[in-house]
C-alpha cells in the first residue's frame, strides 16, 4: 500500500500461499480454545495458506484419514462463544513413541503440512517440540522404507511449530495468562458469589476446592478476587502451626461481625512436610476446633465449562493471529515458539525455555524450595501472592510502622471515587484502605466524590469496614462525575481540617469495563448494539473482537457513508454464505449524525429481502453487576501499588512535620502501559489527553482494530511492527518482584 510508512512492517506483505497449516488442540480442554482455532483458520486463509483441522489432538495426527481435513472460512463460524474445543482433544500414548510420531509425520506429508499450531499444555508442547526435532530423521526413515519419495524429504525439510498455551491452570512459565484461565476464574467466582449469600444467611464456613494439582494460580487469584479468609496452594505451604493460626483468624473475623468464612483449597495444596491438605481435612479442623457449621464444595469440571469470557476470546484470537504470523516468518533456524501475552503486548518465546522453566517449578516444589518455586512462576504470580499476604491478615498494631522523632511514617491518606461507577472500584478501595493501614497510615474515605469532599463528607475507615467489598459492583463510597475545579477552595479546606497528606482518586475519564456479547443463532439477522464509553471506543472495539462482530463504529476511527455502504454490502455477501448472522457494534458517541437509529434504519433498508435488523442499546447494564475476577484482581493490585507509592513519596518529602509536594511528580496516574504498570505524572499526561472528548490521544487498542476486520473477512492493513521478536523467558531476581508486573 502506497501510504504505509517505510519503518513499519505490515503483514499483508507476508504471504502464506503454498503453505499448509495444521491446527490441533491437545491435553485438557479449556474455554477459548475455539477462539484460537477460529483465528488460526481465518488468518491462515486470509494469507492464502491452506488450513487443516487435526481432530482429537495427536491421536488424529497419528490416525490420519478423516481426522485431518482441510477447512474453509465458514468451518469456524459460530464457535467463538462455544466452550471446550470443537475439534476434540485427547491424550495419545502412541504419540509418545517414535512409531507414533512416524505415522503422524507420514500423515502430515501426505497433505503437505509443514506448519503446526498446537494448542495445549506443557505436555502437548513438549511433544510438539520433540516431533520438530525428530522431523528430518522421521522423513528419512519414511523415504528409506519407501513410504515417501526422496523428493518429499527435500521439499518438506522443516517443520515449523508454534504453540499456544491452553490450560485453565495458568501453570505455564513465560505467559501471564493461558487460554481458559480467565473463564475458569469466572466460573469459580460465580460459585463463590452464590455461596456467599447462603453462607451469610446461615453463618457458615465454606471450604471450596478448586483445580490446580501443581499450580495454585486459580486458588490464589480466586482468593484475592473474593477476599477469602484463607487459601492453600502448592507453592506456598502454610507455616508450622497453621491449624491454630487459621482457626484464630476465622474466629477473629466472626467476632468482627463477619457472618461467613471462605477458605479456598487448591487440589494440590500441601503442608511444609509435603503432606496434602485436603478440603475435608480443613473442614474437620474447623468443625472440631471452632464448632462452626462448615461445608465443602468441590468445583471440579464446572471450572472447565461454560462459555469463554471476553478476555479469553480476545486473548485466544490475538494469539491465533500471532501464531500464523510466527509460522509465516519461521525459518529453519527459528526455534519452536509459544505466542503469549505480556501485559497487553503479544510476545513470542522459545517453547523449550518455557517448558524447562515450568518443569523447574515442579522440581523446586519437589525439593521443597518454595520461595524458588514462587519466583520461577513469574513476577505476576509472586505479585499476586504478596498482595494476598498483605490484604488477608491485619498485622497487630505493635507490628505496624510507628512514628519516629525524626521521620514520620504515619500519614493521613484519603480515598475517593470519581466518575461513573465501574465494577472493580470497591476492590480497589478495599485494597487501598488495607494496604494503607499496613503501611501505618490512618485511612479516610470520602463519600460521593469531590462534591462530597467539598461538603465535608469524609470519615476514618478501618480494616473491617471494607470486608467483603471485592465482589460488589458499583461504588460503595458513592461517586459523582463532578470535577473538583468548582470546589477547589472547599476541598483544600477539608484537606487542611482533616490534615490529609495524600489523596488517592479511583476513577477515570470514562470507565471502560469489558463486555460480553454472545452471538445468536438466528438466521439472516443483523444485530446492531450500542455500547457505552463516552468517546472511548474500547468497549465497542474489544466487545467486537470478543463477539466476532462484523463492524464496530468508534469515535477514534472516523467513518463515512462509503464505509457504511461497504459494511452493508459485506453483510449482504455474508448472508449468501452459510453464516447468516451479523453483529455490528456502535459506540454511543462514535458519530453525532450516524446515530444507532440511523445505522439501524440504513441497514434495515439496504438489507431488505436479504436480512433484517434488531437493535439493542446496552446502556447502564454495562456498569452494573458484580465485577469480573479480572477487574477485582486488577483493582486490588493496582490500588495496593498506588498506596505503596504514596507512602514512599510521603516519606521522601516529609521534613520537619510537613509534607512538601511538588507538582511534577507528586500527582501521578497509575496505569498499565504496554507490559508494565507505570506511574505517570499528571503534568505529562496533559499533553497526552484529549480533554474535549475525555480520552487519551493515543489508544493502544486501536492497533487491534484490524484483527476484528480480518477475522470478519475484510481486506485490511495490519501493522505487525510490534510483533515478531523472539524474546527469552525472563528470570527475575527477588528484588524485582514488586516492580512493574501486575
Ligand atoms: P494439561 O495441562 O491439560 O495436562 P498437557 O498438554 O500438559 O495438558 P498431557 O497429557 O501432558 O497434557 O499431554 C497431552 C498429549 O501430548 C499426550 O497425551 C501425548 O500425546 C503428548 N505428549 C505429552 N508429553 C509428550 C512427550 N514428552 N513426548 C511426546 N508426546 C507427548
Amino acid at each position: 500500500m502506497a501510504d504505509q510508512p517505510a519503518d513499519k512492517k505490515f503483514f499483508e506483505n507476508l504471504s502464506g500461499a503454498g503453505k499448509a497449516i495444521g491446527v490441533l488442540t491437545s491435553g485438557g480442554d479449556a474455554q477459548g480454545m475455539n477462539a484460537a482455532v477460529r483465528a488460526v483458520v481465518r488468518m491462515g486463509i486470509y494469507v492464502e495458506a491452506k488450513v487443516y483441522f487435526i481432530y482429537e489432538g495427536y491421536q488424529g495426527m497419528v490416525d490420519g484419514g478423516d481426522n485431518i481435513v482441510e477447512v474453509s472460512w465458514e468451518s469456524v463460524s459460530s464457535i467463538l462463544q462455544v466452550g471446550g474445543t470443537v475439534i476434540g482433544s485427547a491424550r495419545c500414548k502412541e504419540f509418545r513413541t517414535r512409531e507414533g510420531r512416524l505415522k503422524a509425520a507420514f500423515n502430515l506429508i501426505q497433505r503437505g503440512i509443514t506448519n503446526l499450531c498446537v494448542i495445549g499444555g506443557d505436555g502437548s508442547l513438549t511433544g510438539a517440540n520433540l516431533f520438530r526435532e525428530e522431523w528430518s530423521g522421521l522423513l528419512e526413515e519414511l523415504a528409506q522404507s519407501g513410504k515417501i519419495e526422496e523428493e518429499a524429504v527435500k521439499k518438506y525439510v522443516y517443520l515449523n511449530i508454534v504453540g499456544m498455551v491452553g490450560s485453565i491452570d495458568n501453570d505455564f512459565c513465560g505467559t501471564d495468562m493461558t487460554i481458559g484461565t480467565d473463564s475458569a476464574l469466572h466460573r469459580i467466582i460465580e460459585v463463590v458469589d452464590a455461596i456467599m449469600t447462603t453462607a451469610q444467611s446461615h453463618q457458615r464456613t465454606f471450604v471450596l476446592e478448586v483445580m490446580g494439582r501443581h499450580c495454585g494460580y486459580l486458588a490464589l487469584v480466586s482468593a484475592l478476587a473474593c477476599g477469602a479468609d484463607w487459601v492453600f496452594i502448592p507453592e506456598y505451604p502454610p507455616e508450622e502451626g497453621w491449624e491454630d493460626q487459621m482457626c484464630v483468624k476465622l474466629s477473629e473475623n466472626r467476632a468482627r461481625k463477619k457472618r461467613l468464612n471462605i477458605i479456598i483449597v487448591a487440589e494440590g495444596a500441601i503442608d511444609s512436610h509435603n503432606k496434602s491438605i485436603t478440603s475435608e481435612k480443613v473442614k474437620d479442623l474447623v468443625v472440631q476446633q471452632l464448632g462452626f457449621d462448615t461445608r465443602v464444595t468441590i468445583l471440579g469440571h464446572v471450572q472447565r465449562g461454560g462459555t469463554p469470557s471476553a478476555f479469553d476470546r480476545i486473548l485466544a484470537s490475538r494469539m491465533g493471529v500471532e501464531a500464523v504470523l510466527a509460522l509465516l516468518e519461521a525459518t529453519a533456524d527459528t526455534p519452536a515458539c509459544v505466542v503469549s501475552l505480556s501485559g497487553n503486548q503479544a510476545v513470542r518465546l522459545p517453547l523449550m525455555e518455557c517448558v524447562q522453566m515450568t518443569q523447574e517449578v515442579q522440581k523446586a516444589m519437589d525439593e521443597r524450595k518454595f520461595c524458588e518455586a514462587v519466583r520461577l512462576r513469574g513476577r505476576s504470580f509472586e505479585n499476586n501472592l504478596n498482595t494476598y499476604k498483605l490484604l488477608s491478615h491485619r498485622k497487630p498494631d505493635t507490628e505496624l510502622p510507628k512514628d519516629h522523632l525524626s521521620c514520620s511514617t504515619n500519614f493521613n491518606v484519603a480515598v475517593l471515587n470519581v466518575g461513573a461507577p465501574a465494577a472493580g472500584m470497591n476492590a480497589a478501595v478495599r485494597s487501598a484502605v488495607r494496604v494503607g493501614i499496613t503501611e501505618g497510615h490512618t485511612m479516610f474515605a470520602v463519600i460521593d466524590g469531590f462534591e462530597g469532599f467539598a461538603n465535608g463528607q469524609i470519615k476514618e475507615i478501618s480494616w473491617g469496614d471494607v470486608g467483603g467489598w471485592t465482589g460488589q459492583g458499583g461504588s460503595l463510597l458513592g461517586t459523582k462525575r463532578t470535577l473538583p475545579a468548582k470546589y477547589l477552595e472547599k476541598i483544600a479546606d477539608q484537606m487542611r481540617t482533616n490534615n490529609i497528606n495524600a489523596l488517592m482518586v479511583i476513577g477515570g475519564f470514562e470507565t471502560c469495563d469489558r463486555i460480553k456479547q454472545s452471538a445468536s443463532g438466528t438466521k439472516r439477522r443483523v444485530f446492531i448494539i450500542e455500547t457505552m464509553g463516552g468517546y472511548c471506543g474500547y468497549l465497542a472495539n474489544m466487545g467486537g473482537l470478543a463477539a466476532g462482530a462484523d463492524a464496530a463504529y468508534i469515535f477514534e476511527e472516523k467513518f463515512d457513508i462509503r464505509e457504511l455502504q461497504a459494511n452493508v454490502e459485506h453483510l449482504t455477501e455474508k448472508m449468501k454464505t452459510s453464516i447468516q448472522r451479523g453483529l455490528v457494534l456502535r459506540n454511543e458517541n462514535s458519530n453525532e449524525n450516524y446515530t444507532t437509529d440511523f445505522i439501524y434504519q440504513l441497514y434495515s433498508e439496504e438489507g431488505k429481502g436479504v436480512f433484517d435488523c434488531r437493535k439493542n442499546v446496552l446502556g447502564h447494564m454495562q456498569q452494573g453487576g458484580a465485577p469480573s475476577p479480572f477487574d477485582r484482581n486488577f483493582g486490588t493490585k493496582i490500588s495496593a501499588k498506588a498506596i505503596q507509592w504514596i507512602s514512599k513519596k510521603l516519606r521522601e518529602t516529609y521534613r520537619r512535620g510537613k509534607v512538601f509536594a511538588n507538582t511534577e511528580d507528586s500527582v501521578c496516574l497509575l496505569g498499565m502501559r504496554r507490559r508494565n504498570l507505570l506511574f505517570q505524572p499528571v503534568v505529562e499526561l496533559k499533553d497526552q489527553a484529549d480533554f474535549v472528548h475525555r480520552i487519551p490521544k493515543e489508544q493502544w487498542w486501536l492497533k487491534l482494530r484490524p484483527l476484528m476486520k480480518i477475522l470478519a473477512k475484510y481486506k485490511t492493513s495490519y501493522d505487525v511492527s510490534d510483533s515478531g521478536q523472539l524474546e527469552h523467558v525472563a528470570r527475575h531476581s527477588p528484588k524485582e518482584a514488586d516492580t512493574g508486573a501486575i
